[in-house]
């Protein structure tokens, strides 16, 4: 359930319902807001009753919540959790484009990446130093080494970094480079490393695990941020199905759906999604047109040559077609689709 102060309850008030809550075994989470606070409860005994609550000095009202994801819902919090990372917003009005290759593979790669993704508009730089891969025979990332060269990148062009934490051992050390952390879809379950991530205070983008259901998504975002870190961005990745031309099938379906039940941004990685760089294009724009706060797009100086998913790649030029596409894309969508039509 989530417990939603008066406007002018005072400090006393809030410390005194949320050590109500702490003697009767369960955890208070406490979000202030500009005008109010509200305090989630997580895992209350079932004697507790919602009454007790509501009597409480300072408390406005208690609103019992059914789904099992609590603090990642819109019930809980009404309106988008934006995150603000050097000047670029996450869940804003405009869509926030994370490019960079798949893996860091090289310096002058990194540093040539960065520059292409800065020339043409991107706001943020990916690049897997840890890299998750079906098969131990393929390239595993360089690991540190490759923090410190995505590090020179940020250096260079002022582009912050995402890149991926596969343990959760490693996660101070991930944290020291990146400035938001990625949780990838084989890991989405891996439920110590999503508590790791929550007791941090940097962004996390959690990737959708590829046979993962909506509610199941929701409840790993739940986990981050039941250890007190909000900044979470969920990223739709594809999903696995029968079909055979595309490496997965992109659920453009769950970006609307999330945005009626929570609060999270959400991103759209359509070169995971498809497999296929052909269908990166029209996947950005379909996934910008059905309400994706951002994309995911991987890109590399010389795709043929990348040391992991090439074939999903795009280059240099067909970045740039994508990202004035995505201009134009934008500025018609802001124009004529998120108004609201006359209806008479
Ligand atoms: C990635 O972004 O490089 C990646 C491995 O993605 P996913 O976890 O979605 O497969
Ligand atoms: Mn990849």
């Amino acid at each position: 359930m989530v417990i939603v102060m008066q406007a002018n309850a005072s400090e006393q008030q809030i410390s005194q319902v949320a050590q109500f809550i702490n003697q009767h075994g369960a955890k208070a989470h406490i979000s202030q807001g500009e005008e109010r606070t509200i305090i989630g409860v997580i895992g209350f005994r079932h004697d507790v009753r919602l009454e007790h609550l509501q009597t409480l000095a300072g408390v406005e009202k208690v609103i019992p919540i059914t789904k099992p994801y609590k603090l990642v819902s819109r019930e809980f919090k009404k309106d988008n959790t934006q995150i603000s990372l050097n000047g670029v917003t996450i869940g804003g009005k405009f869509p926030v484009i994370i490019a960079g290759p798949c893996s860091v593979e090289n310096e002058s790669q990194i540093l040539e990446t960065a520059r292409i993704v800065k020339e043409n508009g991107g706001h943020l730089l990916r690049g897997g130093a840890y890299k998750p891969r079906s098969s131990p025979y393929t390239f595993q990332g360089l690991g540190e080494e490759g923090l410190k060269y995505l590090k020179r990148a940020k250096e260079e062009t002022g582009l912050y970094i995402v890149t991926e934490v596969l343990e959760a051992m490693y996660v101070p050390l991930v944290a020291e480079f990146a400035d938001i952390l990625q949780i990838g879809a084989r890991n989405m379950q891996n439920y110590e490393l999503l508590k790791a991530v929550g007791r941090i205070k940097k962004p996390v983008l959690l990737k959708r695990g590829m046979s993962a259901q909506l509610t199941e998504f929701l409840m790993s975002a739940e986990y981050i941020m039941s250890e007190g870190n909000n900044q979470i961005i969920l990223c739709e990745r594809g999903i696995r199905t029968f079909v055979e031309y595309s490496r997965n099938t992109l659920d453009l379906n769950v970006v609307p759906a999330i945005k009626n039940i929570s609060h999270l941004p959400i991103f759209v990685d359509p070169s995971h999604g498809t497999g296929r760089r052909d269908l990166i294009e029209p996947l950005s724009l379909a996934a910008l047109a059905v309400g994706a706060d951002g994309l995911m797009i991987e890109v590399h100086p010389r795709p043929e040559q990348a040391w992991s998913d090439a074939d999903q790649t795009l280059d240099p030029v067909a970045f740039k077609r994508l990202m004035k596409k995505i201009k134009h894309f934008t500025a018609w969508q802001q124009k004529f689709v998120e108004q609201e039509p006359d209806l008479n």
